[in-house]
């Protein structure tokens, strides 16, 4: 028999239960991997909807505080600029563009050609 979907209660404990509070941010501790090298690392954790295996933990805590799938359109903005940040109020759907710009704003863009193995030419 397969295992039962955990509750939106019983992920938010696993959620919350990975972090640390760091000013208004809550800082996930748990497992992260960089979607290309040398990008940021995001955490990640397993997740059942829609049967989706791991997503990342920003991401869930916005669909569970906002009981809704985030915009496929859209992804999720750090208005903290602290990408293993999964504080609800410091998370925002946005589109592409304003989360790069807001990386610029920052000083945290990575630019594969830039910074990547392209960097050297
Ligand atoms: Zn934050």
């Amino acid at each position: 028999m397969p295992k039962p979907i955990p509750s939106k209660e019983e992920y938010l404990t696993r959620l919350i239960g990975r972090t640390e509070k760091d000013g208004d941010c809550l800082i996930w501790k748990g497992h992260t991997r960089p979607r290309k090298k040398g990008q940021l690392s995001y955490g990640r954790m397993s997740y059942v909807s829609d049967g989706r295996k791991t997503e990342y933990v920003h991401v869930i805590s916005f669909e569970l505080h906002n009981g809704r799938r985030v915009n496929p359109d859209l992804e999720i903005r750090h208005l903290c600029n602290n990408p293993k940040c999964v504080n609800p109020d410091h998370l925002l759907e946005g589109t592409s563009l304003e989360n790069h710009l807001d990386s610029v704003r920052a000083g945290t863009y990575y630019s594969y050609f830039r910074d990547g193995p392209m960097s050297d030419f």
